[in-house]
């Protein structure tokens, strides 16, 4: 949960307004892009959804079906109605959620100083609430009050429900950003678009199944243990909690990330151990690589610079920047180790992982492959984002690394 406390002189913050988000793109792109995914994003997830459950992952079966019935009669006969039950899973699970987060306990955790000058504050209790949540789930199953294959079963309708339910609440955010804003951070951009797809700052927001089990499992770990982190930096700090942020998170990322292992429940694959091993080691190295960049960065910043990078003092550009209020700060940028490869070297063994986790899929369809497609594409524009962000932020500084780090993503390649 974050709450944004004011930083040290921040009581005299910008006026609302200058809170607005910059764009990046064009406006022409930004806004064709916005009101393209507003509005193909819900059927898009349950389009996918029908594909890999009841068309065999066959994007022909699924075209098939829409040129018989027609794109609009054919989309209402597949998209199921939301169901009681659907509802009570999404609630009860939300209600329970809700719960551990305000009684477990968790480190105090200041996030990134936001443009006006406020520190959010979130407790640091998510690895304990996944292990909360994991040890209940198998316990509901063990003494047979919940059998887990329900949620397979009711998928269709949990997609339909959270596509529903969050756009009401992506509006809830547009309405209390513009009548009760959390912080000095909300601001309307004076256009409506805009201001709902990012409107409140700092919301609170067989062997191959085993392959994949396994790695799911170790992945999702890694997310509750280290990016806790990840809600208070880029995403939250600097695009606001609106349409992008919570429908993507709401519905997006539960129904693409999860859609390998949908098409897997009815096309599972005997690898050999030898083969399911590989791909699962492979996929935990990847894991343990984007853990251990993310680590690298935060460890330096915590001991500013004094630390040790792969055996050595690091090397580093000491940046500083002005604050919107015109404080002038200092950063350090970290220049070897994981950072001395490319500027987002993190994003490669992020994107390996999701290939490994889909990879059980084998090649006969191209859908499941879809997640892994659809990351690179967001990794390389989050990089690019970035990389627009901290040019502006720490201008010469920034150029500095560059020269020093010359390639993105890839080394030697982009
Ligand atoms: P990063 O960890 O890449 O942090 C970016 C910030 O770090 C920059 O804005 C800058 O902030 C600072 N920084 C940049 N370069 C350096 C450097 N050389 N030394 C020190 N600090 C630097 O943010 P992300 O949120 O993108 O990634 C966090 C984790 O989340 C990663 O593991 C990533 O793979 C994962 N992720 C997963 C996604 C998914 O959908 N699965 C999507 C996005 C991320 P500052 O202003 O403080 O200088």
């Amino acid at each position: 949960m974050a709450k944004a406390k004011p930083s040290s002189s921040a009581a005299a913050a910008k006026p609302a307004a200058t809170a607005a988000p910059a764009t990046v793109h064009s406006a022409l792109v930004t806004y064709s892009s916005m009101l393209a995914l507003l509005s193909l994003c819900p059927p898009f997830v349950i389009l996918l959804w029908y594909t890999m459950v009841h068309a065999d992952g066959s994007v022909l079966k699924t075209y098939e079906h829409l040129r018989e019935h027609g794109l609009v009669e054919g989309l209402k006969a597949i998209w199921p109605m939301p169901t009681a039950v659907a509802w009570k899973i999404i609630f009860g699970f939300g209600l329970f959620e809700a719960v551990l987060q305000l009684l477990l306990p968790g480190k105090r955790f200041e996030g990134p100083i936001s443009p006006t000058g406020n520190v959010p504050v979130y407790k640091a209790n998510g690895l304990q609430a996944y292990a909360v949540t994991l040890i209940t789930y198998l316990g509901l199953w063990w003494f047979g009050i919940f059998n887990p294959a329900i949620v397979y079963d009711h998928l269709g309708e949990i997609f339909s429900a959270l596509v529903f339910g969050s756009l009401v609440f992506c509006i809830f955010l547009y309405i209390k950003g513009h009548v009760a804003p959390s912080s000095s951070d909300s601001g309307s951009s004076g256009n409506l678009i805009i201001d709902f797809y990012w409107y409140e700052m700092n919301g609170r927001v067989a062997d191959s199944m085993l392959v994949n089990t396994a790695l799911m499992l170790i992945y999702i770990t890694k997310f509750f243990w280290w990016e806790s982190g990840y809600w208070c930096t880029m995403d939250i700090a600097h695009d606001r909690a609106g349409f992008y942020i919570c429908w993507g998170c709401l519905v997006w990322v539960p129904s693409i990330y999860t859609s390998p292992g949908m098409y897997l429940v009815n096309h599972p694959v005997n690898l050999g151990p030898q083969l399911a091993l590989s791909i699962l080691l492979a996929g935990i190295l990847c894991i343990y690589i984007n853990y251990d960049c993310d680590r690298q960065r935060q460890e330096f910043r915590r001991t500013n610079g004094k630390c040790s990078v792969w055996g050595k003092a690091p090397s580093k550009i000491v940046a500083s920047y002005q604050t919107t209020k015109g404080e002038t700060k200092t950063s350090l940028l970290l220049t070897s180790g994981w950072w001395g490869l490319s500027r987002h070297f993190h994003y490669v063994p992020e994107i390996l992982s999701a290939f490994f986790w889909t990879v059980p899929a084998l090649f006969s369809h191209f859908l499941p492959y879809f997640y892994v497609i659809f990351l690179t594409i967001l990794l390389f524009d989050r990089a690019k984002r970035d990389d627009d962000r901290c040019s502006s932020k720490y201008g010469k500084f920034w150029k500095m690394y560059c020269n020093k780090v010359p390639y993105r993503v890839i080394p030697g390649i982009y």
